[in-house]
């Protein structure tokens, strides 16, 4: 059987924990296993080497970035295989390029576009465990080397464990599981067992950093089964799958909460046609996601859009649209980096009236404001100042009752690193 372990950066942050990782990946492959592992950098590796190359440059050319980048998966995944050799195993450890990693060549967050695992093959075939660098490919039309965005290893894990059919992917971490909120914000939080892959697109979009976005889009739309769990223990994790008929769908499954963005206010601008295609195209233009867009009711033919860009984005998103003022007759703009958003998800509440008319009262019993306010089917987000965002959680996930029966708020649970 074909398994596929990824490791994440605290997970491989020392040398003693790389040498424990080994002890891992040797017991999946003495249990006669064909092992492919991807790894993360380091610790706060690819923190620091951003650091730096802001250091020296105030927007350092994308394709300069990328190849610094990756350089941290490089370190690990070779002192990995170094590793591995000392647990009397083999391993080849393998760039993401070689690894045949094939993405487009938007740098900073490539997609991947299609995968050539021969060189991951021969390397099984010839009894090694093949170590992939995470987070990386290489584009095919300008043959430089790109990466997938922050967290992106999980992404390489799940496309790897895809293209390769391997039944599942587990995403080793510094967690045991998707719990029903950070359990570093709500230490009652509790573990799901298994969560759909659209509830947890919905919770890792809305901030829930266990898993990348982009890895979970690619498990849904190519069937990956994908298991969450602790690199430090060994027990079950949970399963992020695709929903079943006979799965229990719970009401609600989490709180998420995202301090990664900043709200743009593009002030009295004119109620006519085109305006708002204007605006967002050239932010689209510019690889710019935004994400929760309201527009108020016009008064005197004129309105204000708001909208919520990545905090990194901001100062690009602001330039390009104050250049836009006078062309779209806007009067003034302004952003705002002190913000949150919070995130009630589950697919049950299609059918429950009243979940956001209870989210909404747990805010406000708490004193929290709401600043803006965004819907899909199975998720509500609401937008609040940034310092309120752990009273805001905790409110939430109190009032839809998701702590473990009976742990006192501050126990910790979940991780230990
Ligand atoms: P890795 O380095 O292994 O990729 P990450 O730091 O990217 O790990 O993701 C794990 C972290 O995600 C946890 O330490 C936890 O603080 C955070 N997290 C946020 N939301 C959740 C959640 N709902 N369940 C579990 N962990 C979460
Ligand atoms: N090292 C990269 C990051 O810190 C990728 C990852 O860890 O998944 O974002
Ligand atoms: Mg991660």
């Amino acid at each position: 059987m074909i398994v596929v372990q990824k490791y994440g950066g605290s997970s491989v942050a020392d040398t003693d924990r790389i040498r424990r990782v080994a002890g891992r990946v040797a017991q999946a492959k003495r249990a006669g296993n064909d092992v492919v592992v991807v790894v993360s950098a380091m610790g706060r590796m690819t923190d620091r080497l951003m650091q730096q190359a802001h250091e020296i440059s105030g927007v350092p050319p994308g394709r300069e970035l990328d190849m610094l980048l990756t350089a941290g998966e490089r370190i690990s995944m070779s002192l990995l295989a170094m590793a591995i050799h000392e647990e009397g195993l083999s391993a080849r450890s393998l760039t993401g390029s070689q690894a045949g990693i094939i993405t487009d060549t938007v740098h900073g967050k490539a997609r991947i576009i299609d995968i050539t695992p021969g060189r991951i093959s021969d390397a099984l075939d010839g009894g090694h465990v093949a170590i992939v660098a995470g987070f990386q490919g290489v584009s095919r039309d300008s043959k430089d080397v790109t990466t997938l965005g922050r967290g992106g290893s999980d992404t390489t894990a799940v496309a790897l464990a895809g293209a390769l059919g391997a039944p599942v992917c587990e995403i080793h971490t510094d967690v045991d599981g998707v719990y029903t909120a950070d359990p570093r914000i709500a230490p009652d939080a509790r573990k799901l067992t298994q969560v759909s892959h659209e509830e947890m697109l919905e919770l890792a979009a809305c901030g829930a950093k266990v898993l990348q976005v982009r890895s979970v889009e690619y498990a849904r739309n190519h069937g990956v089964d994908v298991h969450v769990r602790s690199s430090f223990t060994y027990g079950d994790g949970t399963w992020v799958r695709r929903q079943e008929e006979d799965m229990e769908q719970a009401m609600v499954s989490g709180v998420a909460h995202d301090t990664s963005e900043g709200k743009l206010v593009l002030r009295n601008v004119p109620d006519k046609p085109g305006v708002a295609a204007r605006v967002f195209s050239a932010l689209a233009d510019n690889a710019i996601n935004v994400d929760m867009i309201v527009q108020n009711v016009s008064a005197a033919g004129t309105t204000d859009i708001s909208f919520t860009v990545p905090l990194d984005d901001g100062p690009r998103a602001v330039e390009l649209l104050r250049g836009l003022l006078v062309d779209i007759g806007a009067e003034d703009l302004d952003f705002d980096d002190a913000i949150a958003k919070v995130s009630l998800v589950g697919a049950g509440m299609k059918t429950h009236p009243g979940v956001a008319a209870a989210m909404f009262t747990a805010l406000a019993d708490a004193g929290v404001n709401i600043e803006m306010i965004s819907t899909s089917t199975i998720r509500i987000s609401v937008v609040v100042r940034g310092e309120a965002v752990e009273t805001a959680v905790r409110a939430v996930h109190d009032r839809f009752g998701l702590a473990t029966p009976g742990t006192p708020t501050g126990t910790s649970v979940g991780w230990s690193s």
